[in-house]
């Protein structure tokens, strides 16, 4: 696998920063409850939450679109029912908004289970991907059509582990 890196890790630190002092403040006295999409999430919730000095709660979704490489096919969610969404304020912490599929089916779902509020926040934007109309409240980063890997995104399980983000040639 031969990846260019496009962003840096000084970078991501920067954005996450910045992103984790903005929510500390939007949030200040709220019921927080930070929920990640795994895999690709890990990382920057990790990151993230020690920048918020809000004490929140963290949870995770599964949310699995099996792929053959870079090819994408069905969705599968999986989510804790015994969270009781209506007790928080939510923020949805993604890894990469692509088609706009994934965090559209996510985004619906939490949102049913009546939020006091809800907010979604994507690591990175591919807006060239999109195949349905969908825009996260904030994204951090935006990259091109290329396929991109590092900071908690694979290709084929590999390359979660990378403190940078790149494409994949
Ligand atoms: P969407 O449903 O918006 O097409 O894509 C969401 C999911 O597809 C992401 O959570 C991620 O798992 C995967 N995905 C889309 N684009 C990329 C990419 O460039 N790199 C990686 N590693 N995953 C991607």
């Amino acid at each position: 696998m031969k990846i260019e890196e496009l962003i840096s890790e000084a970078e991501i630190k920067e954005r996450v920063k910045d992103c984790g002092k903005r929510i500390s403040k939007m949030y200040e006295g709220k019921p927080l409850l930070l929920i990640g999409t795994l895999k690709g999430s890990f990382m920057f919730l990790a990151d993230l939450s020690r920048e918020i000095t809000v004490p929140a709660r963290i949870d995770f979704i599964t949310a699995k679109s099996y792929r053959d490489g870079k090819n994408r096919s069905e969705l599968e969610i999986k989510i804790d029912d015994s969270i009781s969404f209506s007790d928080y304020d939510v923020i949805i912490v993604e890894d990469i908004v692509d088609t706009g599929h994934t965090l559209n089916a996510v985004t619906k779902l939490i949102r049913e289970k009546n939020p006091r509020s809800l907010y979604v926040i994507a690591l990175v934007n591919k807006p060239s991907g999109r195949e349905i109309e969908y825009t996260p409240d904030e994204c951090l980063f935006e990259v091109g059509d290329e396929f991109v890997v590092g900071y908690g995104l694979d290709m084929d399980e590999f390359g979660r582990n990378l403190p940078f983000i790149g494409a994949v040639h």
